[in-house]
């Protein structure tokens, strides 16, 4: 099953993709996730990556295809994915759409995760990342053991460059002038779910999986 979990940055995309990869039992494919680990490369695309990214800006189309294509090419990914960040774009939703046909497979829900823009401003802010095993803390609404360590794995808490007021301020100006028209390509297809993302990580995961199974 391919779903696409689409909203604002900081709605919760991650954390809640992260919850149904053991329910759908298919992959989270973050690009996000996958420009990040570019850049933690050091390699010549990462560097491209992070320009835009430290911006708050969108990384151009043609950059994230390749990602996408690359990784829907790897085994685990063959029964559908779970879509986290991408497509953010009109001609990146068309793109997947291509890639999926000629898989002969087709996008079966996109879950809308609806959060205002100062719930999201506090939440990005106050986000903090495992460097190891990638699990996401807040430090108010779930705070790990300690400031800096991660309770799963031990590894260091970082906070992502693109989470402080301003970039987040930015990001969101992309998200409603480049991804939100994504909701209309979606919605004429008839995919389209909203769920309201206020509330704790189970009751918004639940509206979550009623969307995904419900029709
Ligand atoms: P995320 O981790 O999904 O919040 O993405 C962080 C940043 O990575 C975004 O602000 C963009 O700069 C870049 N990015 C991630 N996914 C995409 C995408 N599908 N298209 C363009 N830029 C992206």
């Amino acid at each position: 099953m391919d779903v696409v979990l689409f909203g604002p940055p900081g709605a919760g995309k991650g954390t809640q993709a992260k919850r149904l990869v053991d329910k759908l039992g298919v992959p989270q494919i973050s690009t996000g996730d996958m420009m990040r680990a570019e850049k933690a490369s050091g390699t010549p695309l990462g560097k491209r990556f992070d320009e835009y990214m430290s911006a708050g800006k969108l990384v151009p189309d043609e950059l994230v295809l390749e990602l996408v294509e690359q990784r829907l090419k790897q085994p685990d990914a063959r029964e559908g994915a779970i879509f986290d960040g991408y497509p953010r774009t009109v001609p990146q939703a068309e793109a997947l759409d291509r890639m999926l046909e000629r898989l002969g497979r087709r996008i079966a829900r996109v879950v809308a995760i609806e959060v205002p823009l100062p719930e999201l401003i506090e939440r990005t802010v106050g986000r903090r990342s495992c460097e190891a095993c990638g699990h996401i803390y807040h430090l108010r609404y779930s705070p790990p053991p300690s400031p800096d360590r991660c309770g799963n794995c031990g590894g260091r808490l970082v906070q992502r460059k693109d989470d402080t007021e301003g970039v987040v301020r930015t990001r969101y100006e992309e998200y409603r002038a480049k991804t939100e028209p994504l909701l209309g390509y979606y919605g004429k297809k008839g995919l389209v779910r909203t769920v309201d993302g206020i509330g704790s990580l189970d009751e918004v995961g639940e509206r979550i999986e009623a969307a995904v199974s419900g029709e």
